[in-house]
């Protein structure tokens, strides 16, 4: 019986990259379109203490082996590759639930201490932020973004199938307390489900001093249960939030953010909304992906991981591994191609990637 790799459970096709001689002499992380990379977005650990269900199912995933988790010394290391040999200057810790990793302070405060000093932020559904939103900031942490789909306690509990919206709620006002601003709060619209809550979720963000982005929802579910016809679009989340609010374009050069921002009712509150799948950024991108197992990806949608930790475990040296990510990179395509007939979802879900 002929198995594919995919029925297996493994991650995408893993390796060392090509080394294309096309690619030109620069130290950066530059890609066959133009573009540079200088945003790390970094997976602290696959597992979460939430069961969002457009994220993973009930019983949660089979979670990677601790020994195949790069280590804090690890990771930190690779971080400083990408900070001082290949030009990143943004870090972005996420997961999975980043604030479940231990040790977490001290590879914020080590990625804090490089030079130069990155910008540095984090992605969490805030269960435990309360506690932590201080140490944090003191480790070095910039901004954060916190997810809440719903303000409805009964609503969340059903959607991250955990009774836990206060947690999220205190989390939100402690980063605000410990000066993490902008504080932002990332809401997955799901249709039926909490699509009504638009206009509440912006009034409420507004109302604290949040900035509320909207994401599409894309095709990164562990159940791959993601359908097109399904998810609410960019265009009707505009469409719902103009019910009640004035909204226009803030002006703002874009850059490689996922965000079209606006201005709600003429300032200064803004409102993002990221239209990963019918408004696709790709040609700006500026991203680069480390999992917590030490592959990177160039994509969220890459079908290909070049191995990192094998280069660290191996007695790779820092300009070896510099050169194997750089060249991982070059290979980067133009686009996601969700809209592509032959689209294929990564094997490995969101919550495994880092989102
Ligand atoms: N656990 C943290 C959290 O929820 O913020 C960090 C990881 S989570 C994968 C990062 C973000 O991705 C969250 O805002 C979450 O809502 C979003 N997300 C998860 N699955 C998604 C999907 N299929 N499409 C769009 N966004 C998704
Ligand atoms: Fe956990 Fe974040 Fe996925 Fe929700 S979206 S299950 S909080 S990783």
């Amino acid at each position: 019986m002929h198995v594919t790799a995919t029925e297996l459970g493994l991650p995408a096709l893993r390796g060392t990259a090509k080394r294309d001689p096309g690619r030109p002499d620069d130290s950066r992380l530059i890609d066959g379109f133009g573009r540079v990379a200088t945003d790390l977005r970094i997976s602290l650990t696959d597992r979460c203490n939430l069961r969002c269900t457009y994220c993973m199912p009930a019983e949660g995933l089979d979670w990677m082996p601790r020994e195949e988790q790069l280590t804090d010394a690890e990771l930190v290391r690779l971080v400083t590759i990408a900070v001082r040999d290949l030009g990143v200057h943004e870090l972005r810790f996420t997961g999975g639930e980043p604030l479940l990793r231990k040790g977490l302070e001290e590879v914020i405060a080590a990625s804090a201490a490089l030079e130069p000093r990155p910008d540095i932020s984090l992605t969490t559904n805030g269960i435990g932020l309360a506690r932590r939103a201080e140490a944090l900031a003191a480790a070095g942490v910039n901004r954060l973004n916190v997810s809440m789909d719903t303000l409805r306690p009964e609503r969340f509990a059903s959607i991250t199938r955990r009774d836990r919206l206060s947690d999220v709620l205190a989390g939100l006002a402690a980063a605000r307390a410990a000066g993490l601003e902008p504080v932002k709060i990332n809401s997955v619209l799901l249709r039926g489900v909490n699509d009504d809550e638009a206009t509440d979720l912006l009034a409420f963000a507004v109302e604290h001093g949040y900035e509320l982005r909207f994401i599409e929802q894309m095709p990164l579910d562990a159940q791959h249960g993601w359908q097109r016809a399904e998810m609410i679009t960019a265009g009707e989340i505009m469409e719902k939030l103009a019910t009640r609010f004035t909204l226009t374009p803030d002006g703002e050069e874009r850059g490689g953010a996922p965000a079209e921002r606006y201005l709600v009712d003429g300032g200064p509150s803004r409102v993002g909304v990221i239209a990963s799948v019918t408004r696709p950024f790709c040609g700006a991108c500026d991203r680069t992906r480390l999992t917590a197992d030490g592959q990177v990806r160039s994509c969220l949608f890459a079908r290909t991981e070049t191995d990192l930790r094998a280069l660290v475990r191996g007695g790779a040296s820092d300009a070896e591994i510099a050169d194997v990510w750089r060249y991982a990179m070059w290979g980067k395509l133009a686009g996601h191609g969700i809209d592509d007939p032959g689209f294929l979802q990564p094997d490995r879900p969101m919550s495994a990637i880092g989102g």
